[in-house]
C-alpha cells in the first residue's frame, strides 16, 4: 500500500490542509491519506485551544465525503507528548515492509524540523514530502541547510518537483532514505490561527473550512470568547 500521513494540530482543520493532501494523493498515486491530529504536540501545547477529541472529530467531519482520507486516533491514545517519529514507527509496524509511507508536511513545519524528536530517524522511516505554503519559499529549504543542520538530519538530499510534472514513474520511484521531496502544490493562504481569530471576532469562516466543520464549531461553540476553560473535554 502507498500511504500518506499528514500530522498537525488541526485546530481546526481547514481547506489549506485538505487541498494540499488532495494534490499529493493524486500526484503520488496513493491509496489513502491518514490525518493524524497531535494530542499533545511538544512545541504548541500552550497555543492549542480545542481539545484533542474536538480536533479529532473535526478532521473526521472534514474528510467524511472523501473515501481515501481518514483520521487516526493513534496520538490520542498514546500517553505523553505526541511525536511524529513514534507514529511513523507504529505505522511501519502496522502496514508492513511492503507499504511505502509518505510523510506530508508544509514547508513552515519543515523549517522547524531540527527541534523534532529524532528528526534524522524520521527522515529514514518515511518518504518526506514538503509542500508549498503561501509566505514560505520551497527553494529556501535547501539553502537553509547549514552544516550543523545537515549533520543533525543525516545530510538529506532534496528534489524539487512541480505537481504537474510528476509522472507515474516519478511517483512510484523506489524510496531513497534521506531524500526529501519539495513539492509545489496549489497552496491556499489559510491558517488555523486566522480561523480562530475570525471566530473570536464574530466574523465569517465560510469557505475556509468545510461546512461540516463550521457546523461542528458552531454547535460546540469552539474558539468563541470565554469558552476556553469551559470545554469539558480538555
Ligand atoms: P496554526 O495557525 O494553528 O499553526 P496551521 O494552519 O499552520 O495552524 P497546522 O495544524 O499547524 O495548521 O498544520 C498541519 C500541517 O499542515 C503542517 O505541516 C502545515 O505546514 C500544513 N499546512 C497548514 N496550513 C496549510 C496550508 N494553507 N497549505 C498547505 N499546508 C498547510
Ligand atoms: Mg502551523
Amino acid at each position: 500500500m502507498r500511504i500518506g500521513v499528514m500530522g498537525g494540530t488541526f485546530d481546526p482543520i481547514h481547506l489549506g490542509h485538505l487541498r494540499a493532501a488532495e494534490e499529493i494523493y493524486w500526484a503520488f498515486e496513493l491509496d489513502r491519506i491518514i490525518f493524524v491530529p497531535a494530542a499533545r504536540p511538544p512545541h504548541k501545547e500552550e497555543e492549542i485551544e480545542a481539545s484533542a477529541l474536538h480536533r479529532y472529530e473535526m478532521v473526521s467531519l472534514a474528510t467524511v465525503y472523501t473515501p481515501y482520507f481518514s483520521v487516526s486516533p493513534i496520538e490520542l491514545s498514546r500517553p505523553g507528548r505526541s511525536y511524529s517519529v513514534e507514529t511513523l514507527r507504529e505505522f511501519r509496524k502496522l502496514y508492513g515492509e511492503e507499504s511505502t509511507i509518505y510523510f506530508i508536511m508544509g514547508v513552515d513545519a519543515f523549517h522547524g524540523i531540527a527541534t523534532w524528536k529524532e528528526a534524522k530517524e524520521l527522515l529514514s522511516l518515511a518518504q518526506v514530502i514538503v509542500t508549498a505554503r503561501p509566505g514560505w519559499r520551497l527553494d529556501e529549504v535547501e539553502r537553509s541547510m547549514i552544516p550543523e543542520l545537515q549533520q543533525l538530519l543525516g545530510v538529506p538530499r532534496f528534489k524539487y518537483v512541480k505537481i504537474s510534472e510528476i509522472t507515474s514513474e516519478i511517483a512510484r520511484k523506489r524510496y531513497e532514505p534521506g531524500l526529501v521531496l519539495l513539492v509545489e502544490v496549489v497552496s491556499l493562504d489559510i491558517s488555523s490561527s486566522e480561523i480562530r481569530q475570525l471566530v473570536k471576532e464574530g466574523r465569517s469562516i465560510r469557505y475556509l473550512v468545510t461546512d461540516t466543520v463550521a457546523a461542528y464549531m458552531g454547535k460546540n461553540r469552539l474558539y468563541q470568547p470565554g469558552r476556553k476553560l469551559a470545554d469539558p473535554l480538555r
